[in-house]
């Protein structure tokens, strides 16, 4: 399995920047999860071929690319986009972004060969097909209602967190899959913003220790992502002191093969 995440910005150079300010993850050139910058930053590739969006929740760092992208697409697009989200988030996006004040209610639209975006509303915990992969949501703990993954493509299985706090039910369901190839975490805040990231329902590196003291899969790939970019320095020298084992930071816009 493919696995990239997009960048947010770039640098004086035009390279892409490690600092993270939105989320977008593309597996297999094929499926986004979360669309922080993906009107931004897919590739031309990538452009032709996502049709499917699933997202863990209606935070615009997740979701800031996704108007721009169904813009760019609306007149030619042949096969609807496909977002795949809660039945809350999908509500959130109806009422708040999609709602003909901040960008078009592009799912009352159509084009010359039809609708332009499908809802396909999934269920906690029920796996469902996007392309080739088998996807389970598990609720976390976040502001806002929020899930996090199991992602399989039949060969390889990762999970996935999204946003969040201290999980119990996550964990559960990841320690109860065989075989994980890679677990991504995130870490937005460093320890002395202890107080805020309680507040915003995100971990810190102390937190992000004790809870992978509940990931029970030995040796599995701990990748952390999220960094807030404004922290990102400090989070990478706290979580390195900490030197807990498989632990690794994941690269913006590296391609990673799971
Ligand atoms: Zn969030």
């Amino acid at each position: 399995m493919k696995f990239q995440l997009l960048p947010s910005t770039f640098d004086e150079n035009g390279k892409a920047s490690q600092r993270q300010h939105l989320s977008c993850f593309i597996i297999d050139d094929f499926v986004a999860i979360d669309a922080g910058s993906l009107g931004m930053a897919a590739n031309s590739i990538q452009k032709k071929q996502i049709r499917d969006v699933i997202l863990t929740h209606a935070h615009i760092d997740h979701i800031a690319g996704l108007p721009l992208f169904i813009d760019d697409l609306f007149a030619t697009i042949k096969k609807p986009l496909n977002i795949h989200a809660s039945e809350k988030v999908i509500e959130i996006l109806e009422k708040n972004i999609f709602n003909w004040e901040i960008y078009p209610k592009f799912s009352e639209l159509e084009n010359d060969n039809g609708i332009v975006v499908k809802y396909c509303p999934f269920e906690i915990g029920v796996e469902f097909e996007v392309e080739h992969l088998k996807v389970k949501a598990i609720g976390v703990n976040h502001k806002v209602p929020a899930v996090g993954f199991v992602i399989s493509d039949g060969n390889s299985k990762l999970a996935i967190t999204g946003d969040t706090a201290e999980m119990d039910e996550f964990w559960r369901v990841v320690n109860n899959e065989n075989n994980l190839n890679a677990l991504l975490i995130e870490c937005a805040f460093p320890d002395n913003l202890m107080e805020l990231a309680e507040i915003s329902h995100h971990l810190t590196p102390q937190k992000l220790k004790k809870e992978l003291k509940k990931f029970k899969q030995q040796g599995c790939p701990v990748y952390v992502k999220n960094l807030k970019p404004m922290y990102h320095k400090e989070i990478i020298k706290e979580l390195e002191s900490l030197k807990i084992n498989n632990l690794q930071i994941l690269e913006v816009n590296k391609v990673y093969k799971f």
